[in-house]
């Protein structure tokens, strides 16, 4: 639908990740919403313990394969920059170490990596020379990585991108929401949307009201913004657009040694095999991998009242539904291999924690940035797809843009509403490891822990 002539009077955000956090700020502070009575709901209290946006570290690279991503990202890299104590890269927040990607030539990623080092030196014009340098053989991979190992044989080293304490950056963002004095910060559970019924007279007409919450109370507004990330195809029909895949994390401890020699590491990230390490901190270094991830098939009725019967859709869990969950063996154990190729001395350092986190992932990995074509009141922000966090200081204005009706052109037909469904969400940006259909359950019975 579209955007309505006036602004709303009130609106109802639901989710408070970066793009719902980061969309209440830009409406608070955006002159045209002065009237408008915001409202940021989620089911935990700020920091959500399992949304995407809460973790250790987030690399924040402008290096991607798609121009007008990297564009975004290289201005969202010019907060993350200001490095003052108030600012958001400061008090340790941001860490401009250096990013090494990386593929196995011939293998799939190695052609993200190298649109990716075209789009970068494009970007960063005389300042790229000298300074992002292509990595023709694993000897120089190793070298550029400096910890007497390494990953793929081709890539390029940009010391222009790094990683950010990812709670931090959303305590600082959540800190300016706040300071606006604008939004209502309110914690409880959707359990589902309030539709409007179809009336005889208007009957394409229909709207969203708001929200039915746990504890039996609704909330109502003009217009409702669901950015509930992984969660969201759990709170309306997204079969064929968007879906929800685990991705393995493994953690472990460093000696205070350690952690003073690996922080100096660049970010090292191979697009083959979808491996990545980030440098320690506080004493931790984490392992991971972004690829097709698991899905977890679970049967709900479908969220629209009015469409009768059941659907399947992958439901994320964390370790807030079960605080045992441990990664599969096969993620594991591909964490695994690649400690030991990235940091050979650390190869068989026991891993203390691991983690499944969720990703919001859609068919080319875009976001999903739009009206709900059949809803009146309805507005989607999610679709992150394992690379939403970097924008944290530029999304919510974004957002804002497409809510009155003015998407970026750039972004036009990809952060829309896909009109046409694809069969199985995979999604296919040349950037994903692993191999796709894997399921939760499947490869959790597979193996107990190594
Ligand atoms: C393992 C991993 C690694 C990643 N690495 C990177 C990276 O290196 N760089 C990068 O840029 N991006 C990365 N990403 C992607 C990035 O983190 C996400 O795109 C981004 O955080 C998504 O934000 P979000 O607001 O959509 O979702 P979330 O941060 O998950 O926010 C959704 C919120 O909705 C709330 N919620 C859910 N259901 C309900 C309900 N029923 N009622 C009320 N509230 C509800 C949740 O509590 C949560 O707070 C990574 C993601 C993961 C999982």
């Amino acid at each position: 639908m579209a955007p309505s002539s006036s602004p709303p009077s009130s609106i109802l955000i639901i989710g408070s990740g970066v793009f719902g956090l980061s969309t209440a700020l830009a409406l608070a502070t955006r002159p045209s919403f002065k009237n408008t009575r915001i409202n940021l709901l989620d089911r935990s209290p700020f920091p959500s313990p399992d949304g995407s946006s809460i973790d250790t570290s987030r690399i924040i690279r402008a290096d991607y394969s798609d121009p007008a991503y990297a564009a975004l990202a290289a201005s969202a890299q010019e907060f993350w920059r200001q490095q003052g104590d108030s600012d958001l890269g400061g008090q340790g927040s941001y860490s401009e170490c250096g990013l090494v990607l990386v593929a196995d030539k011939g293998k799939q990623g190695e052609k993200y990596v190298r649109e990716s080092l075209e789009n970068v030196r494009k970007i960063s014009g005389s300042q790229s020379e000298g300074t992002i340098r292509e990595l023709k053989t694993r000897k120089d991979i190793n070298e550029a990585v400096g910890t007497g190992g390494g990953s793929g044989d081709w890539g390029y080293i940009n010391p222009q991108s790094g990683w950010a304490d990812a709670e931090k950056g959303m305590k600082y963002l959540h800190r300016k929401a706040e300071s606006t004095g604008r939004i209502t910060f309110l914690t409880s559970e959707v359990v589902s949307l309030l539709f409007s019924p179809t009336s005889t007279s208007t009957p394409n007409n229909r709207r969203v009201l708001g929200a039915k919450l746990k504890d039996s109370t609704s909330l109502h507004a003009d217009l409702t913004i669901l950015a509930t990330g992984a969660w969201t195809p759990s709170l309306i029909d997204l079969r064929g657009r968007a879906t929800a895949t685990g991705q393995v994390l493994c953690y472990l401890s460093l000696t205070a040694s350690e952690q003073e020699r690996f922080a100096k590491m660049p970010v090292l990230l191979n697009m083959s095999t979808g491996l990545f390490i980030i440098p320690p901190s506080n004493g931790i270094l984490k392992v991971a991998r972004h690829s097709y991830g698991y899905s977890n098939p679970v049967s709900i009725p479908n969220p629209d009242p009015e469409e009768k019967g059941r659907i399947q859709v992958s439901v994320p869990r964390t370790a807030r539904d079960d605080p045992n969950l441990w990664v599969p063996e096969e993620g594991e154990r591909a964490c695994r291999q690649a400690l030991r190729e990235m940091i050979p001395e650390l190869g068989d350092r026991p891993f203390v924690k691991s983690k499944i986190c969720w990703y919001t992932d859609t068919p080319e990995g875009n976001f999903l940035i739009d009206y709900h074509p059949e809803f009146e009141g309805f507005f989607l922000a999610t679709g992150g797809s394992g690379h939403g966090y970097k924008f944290l200081p530029v999304i919510g204005e974004k957002i804002v843009d497409c809510v009155e009706g003015r998407c970026p052109v750039e972004f036009k037909g990809k952060w829309a509403w896909r009109e046409e469904r694809v069969e199985n969400v995979v999604t296919e940006d040349g950037s994903r490891g692993g191999r796709p259909g894997m399921v939760l359950d499947e490869e959790l019975r597979k193996g107990a822990r190594l």
